[in-house]
């Protein structure tokens, strides 16, 4: 499989702020592109997982999880009704409702063009939203490539979500176990005081937990039936998983070819 150049990555204001904004460097694109899903239970390290083939593949990492965490930044005035009430159910562990979700990834289209690809990290979450997201992408004549589903035991995904800290700054993730920061407490990259996700307290992880099966769960049947998904075990650490996936999307795209 060939590797794209890092170089690919955009800013993704487009994606953060909305369509008003354009990602300061354009994604270019890349030798085969990739549109894809990714799924999983809160704290199997989808997000890390994207981030690595987002660099690996050149294809943007779209995370809707990442829209709210920018709309926390900004003044009060600057948050409208519906996005302070997704800010809110987003702080009770709760998911933030279709209507709102599907509203933010309809304005920001453009990026489902986008001719690097995209890797979608949290979205859709319900089978409302990957229904809609269909009618989405065939509006758009978007195929969509592969589904990709980590798989972890429960136990190990809960201890993982109590040790996660994130850099406010910048974003980078660390563990306290399996990825400290070099100086306890900093971020290696921008030296910002980590922080614990607020929906990772261990009460709203269980929150998390018990609405992802109730919920997302479904998703994998569904996508099945459509013979785009790809189970991956999430066990081991971030690059055995990484190369996991790479050997995954290799072997899909030999059979697809065959
Ligand atoms: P994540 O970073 O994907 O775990 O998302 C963090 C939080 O943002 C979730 O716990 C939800 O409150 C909200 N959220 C993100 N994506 C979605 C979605 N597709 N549907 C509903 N809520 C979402």
């Amino acid at each position: 499989m060939t590797v794209s150049a890092p170089s690919a990555i955009s800013d993704r204001a487009t994606w953060l702020h909305g369509p008003a904004w354009r990602c300061s460097k354009a994604p270019a694109a890349p030798p085969r592109v990739w549109r894809m899903i990714l799924l999983g239970p809160p704290g199997v390290g989808k997000g890390t997982q994207a981030e690595k083939l987002s660099a690996y593949l050149g294809a943007c990492h779209l995370s809707t999880g990442d829209i709210f965490r920018a709309a926390k930044t900004l003044h009060p005035d600057q948050v409208d009704g519906a996005m302070r009430e997704a800010l809110a159910a987003m702080r009770q562990g709760r998911l933030v409702s279709d209507e709102v979700v599907l509203a933010l990834v309809v304005e920001r289209a453009v990026c489902l063009r986008c001719p690097a690809g995209f890797l979608l990290d949290g979205f859709p979450r319900t089978l409302r939203q990957a229904q809609a997201f269909d009618a989405v992408l065939a509006q758009q004549r978007i195929k969509l490539d592969v589904v990709l589903d980590y798989d972890l035991p429960l136990a190990e995904i809960i201890a993982r979500l109590a040790g996660r800290r994130i850099c406010p700054h910048c974003h980078a993730v660390f563990h306290e176990i399996s990825q400290p920061p070099r100086y306890a407490g900093k971020c290696d990259v921008c030296g910002a005081t980590l922080q614990q996700r607020e929906d990772d307290r261990p009460e709203v992880c269980q929150a998390r937990m018990r609405e992802y099966i109730r919920i997302t769960e479904p998703l994998i049947n569904y996508y099945r039936r459509r013979g785009r998904l790809i189970t991956v075990s999430a066990a081991g650490s971030i690059q055995e998983i990484f190369q996991r996936t790479i050997g995954a999307l290799a072997a899909c795209t030999a059979a697809r070819e065959a």
